[in-house]
């Protein structure tokens, strides 16, 4: 079978589990389906109609038995109180690989930017390369959203949680950014919400990062 006929073959899946996170987000455990993707990809769930179908980035790494997504509830939302109601052995379709949200292999320096799932890629990576060493920037409202911490900062050279409803000291990757020594010679890697994503790229600009050494993937616009 061809590479393109693969990415629009319709999968079928199981929930393996349905693991409640913090503040309301879920984790998604898929049975595979004999997915074959690079880390950092996505794949598009399929509701009954297809204006329900959304993508979502695997958290799970390439060699990983199982799939699994990290969703954020967004409470009147089309898809996914749906998906937040899933239990194991449920049927569930998806297409993919998709996306360009990818690791490279450039052997430069990484660092990863994102806010709230947008950590869900970084589990990916650093599962698929254990050794790779990012500095990572976390922006969200609540320390109990910095999720997978335990699991990533012990792989990490250095990890930066930018909480911004901290009472004691508020933070957002925005205003924590530029108080580090910002490398040229890194990747950088941003994902998550679309502002978060424009004003990043904008500080990296204004400290001479080309272009081309910064990869972004915004989940949502506003
Ligand atoms: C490339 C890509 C990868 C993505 N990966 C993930 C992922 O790994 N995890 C994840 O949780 N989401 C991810 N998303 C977002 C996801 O695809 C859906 O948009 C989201 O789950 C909302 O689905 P919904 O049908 O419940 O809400 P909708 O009915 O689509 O939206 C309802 C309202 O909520 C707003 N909204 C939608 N998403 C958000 C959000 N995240 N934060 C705040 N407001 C929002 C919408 O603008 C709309 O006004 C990704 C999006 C893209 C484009």
């Amino acid at each position: 079978m061809d590479p393109d006929s693969l990415t629009v073959l319709r999968r079928r899946s199981a929930v393996i589990a349905n693991r409640p996170m913090a503040l309301g987000a879920f984790e998604l455990e898929l049975s595979r389906a004999h997915l074959d993707f690079k880390a950092g990809a996505e794949i598009v769930i399929h509701g009954q109609e297809q204006y329900e179908d959304r993508i979502y980035s695997l958290a799970n790494g390439e060699r990983d038995p199982t799939l699994r997504l990290l969703i954020r509830l967004i409470p009147g939302g089309v898809t996914t109180p749906r998906l937040a109601k899933l239990v194991p052995g449920d049927a569930v379709e998806f297409t993919g690989p998709t996306g360009s949200f990818l690791l490279r292999n450039d052997d430069r320096p990484i660092w990863f930017i994102a806010t709230g799932t947008g950590i869900a890629p970084l589990r990916s990576f650093v599962r698929t390369v254990p050794h790779l060493r990012p500095v990572v920037l976390h922006g969200v409202r609540q320390a109990e959203e910095l999720y997978y911490r335990d699991e990533l900062e012990p792989h990490c050279s250095a990890y930066y949680p930018c909480v911004s409803r901290d009472p004691k000291s508020p933070q957002r990757v925005t205003t924590r950014l530029p108080s580090l020594r910002i490398p040229t010679d890194a990747t950088f890697y941003l994902c998550g919400s679309q502002p978060m994503i424009h004003d990043v790229t904008k500080i990296l600009a204004a400290h001479n990062i080309p272009a081309d050494q910064i990869v972004a993937e915004p989940y949502f616009f506003w």
